[in-house]
């Protein structure tokens, strides 16, 4: 091999919550790896993601999904342990939005069903609150409402404190600045520095793909077919304003009608994201409309919130999976072609599970190698992509959404 090409045992390619998961295990496995990232860390679904740390309650009190439900159970304690600063990563700096979520339900008469089913299946289990349990929020609703230890987490902050920990390991590239081509035992990736325009040439045994939407174009630049993807959007809701903290859902029979979490943006205001049921079928909806929907839901669901003065915005993102005919896949997915793992965490939740299995699939390089260590200091890092609620959009009062 020409003495100017680098090897290293393996390249990631995309900064979210998988990629970043994958790198910090690869690394403390002893595994020489880096990461490239094409436009922010978490561009596309970490950053527009709601940072449910789920251990499967809504698959199992709406019974669907026994499976998926089963997978995800134990991801609530192996995060917590991190979040906690006792395992690694150290994630203890991480901003967390609230340490459990409410489920409150609308449908009484099988909410007691649900419940039960739900103890059964789950490690965390929900605990039924009583009247002066309730948070602001929720006082006075019809229907039971109980708290499950399922933690909420910032997922800017989550990607700060990861990019921060790994940024040795991170290098921007640039759109056209990467090409790639197939070699006897691996791959040669081929990079321009964005910033001195100095090319580097890198040879490595396993490729991993963890760029979410971008997994499809990836596996093309790879030779692989583009199809083995699928995308789910969603149209998210949006509030702002005088807003108490919610971090839950509301079940009605076999759906999550919302799901809302609490964040603060830049001028200390509450911001609401509101997904769930009204997100999925607002994919095709206008803007105006689907905020009229959501309010008449809110009202529905939380009949005690005062949205006279709040703010409203909605946008579209999406679920980038396995091809699963457009359906939920239930667990983490990988595939493995030609020395490239394509891989699908489903949920940020998951990210920690979906990192020990890539690599349990990568071997390490003996100590002679290791000597071939190369120093990407001068490589220019990504920064962290901006929630939805910063970034530059129309909000509408209740006032100007009706006149609209
Ligand atoms: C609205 C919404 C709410 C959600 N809420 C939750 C929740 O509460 N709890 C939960 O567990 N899960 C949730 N999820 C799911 C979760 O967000 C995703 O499963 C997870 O974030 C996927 O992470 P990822 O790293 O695979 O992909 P992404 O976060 O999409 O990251 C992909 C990265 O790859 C980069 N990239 C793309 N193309 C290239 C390229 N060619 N080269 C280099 N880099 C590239 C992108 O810029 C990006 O940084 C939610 C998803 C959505 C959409």
């Amino acid at each position: 091999m020409d003495k100017a090409v680098k090897p290293i045992d393996c390249i990631i390619f995309g900064g979210g919550v998988a990629g970043l998961f994958a790198l910090d295990k690869c690394l403390s496995s002893g595994i020489r790896a880096i990461l490239l990232e094409s436009k922010s860390l978490g561009t596309g679904q970490t950053i527009d993601s709601q940072g449910i740390i789920h251990g499967g309650l809504k698959y199992a009190i709406t019974g669907h999904g026994a499976k998926a439900a089963s997978a995800i159970k134990d991801m609530p304690a192996i995060w917590r342990s991190c979040l906690a600063g006792e395992s690694k990563p150290n994630l203890h700096k991480v901003v967390m939005r609230s340490d459990f979520c409410h489920v409150w339900r609308t449908d009484s008469i099988r909410s007691k069903l649900g419940w039960i089913a739900a103890k059964l299946a789950l490690r965390t289990k929900p605990i039924v609150l009583d009247e002066d349990e309730l948070p602001i929020a929720l006082q006075g609703i019809e229907g039971s409402v109980a708290r499950i230890d399922e933690q909420v987490i910032e997922p800017r902050s989550l990607l700060e404190v990861l990019g921060r920990q790994l940024d040795d390991h991170i290098l921007q590239t640039v759109e056209g600045g990467v090409e790639i081509s197939q070699l006897d035992d691996g791959w040669l990736v081929q990079l321009l520095n964005p910033k001195t325009g100095e090319p580097l040439d890198l040879f490595a045994k396993k490729i991993v793909l963890t760029a979410g939407s971008g997994n499809s174009h990836l596996r093309s630049m790879f030779g692989l077919e583009p199809d083995k993807t699928q995308v789910r959007p969603l149209q998210m809701v949006m509030a702002r304003g005088n807003l108490p903290v919610l971090n839950g859902h509301c079940i009605d029979g076999a759906k999550t009608r919302v799901t809302i979490t609490t964040s603060k943006d830049y001028a200390n205001r509450s911001v609401w994201q509101i997904g769930g049921q009204l997100a999925e079928d607002g994919i095709d909806v206008l803007p105006e409309k689907l905020i009229k929907h959501a309010v008449q839901e809110i009202h529905e669901v939380l009949p005690n919130i005062d949205l006279q003065d709040i703010e409203f915005t909605t946008y579209m993102t999406t679920r980038a999976e396995p091809y699963a005919r457009g359906n939920r896949p239930s667990d983490i997915s990988i595939i493995e072609e030609k020395n490239v793992l394509t891989c699908w965490p489903i949920k940020l939740a998951f990210a920690p599970r979906l990192a020990e299995e890539i690599v349990a699939r990568i071997s390490a390089s003996p100590n002679e190698e290791q000597n071939s260590v190369v120093d990407f200091a001068s490589w220019p890092s990504p920064n962290v992509a901006l929630p939805p609620w910063e970034t530059d959009q129309p909000w509408s009062t209740l006032e100007t959404a009706a006149s609209s």
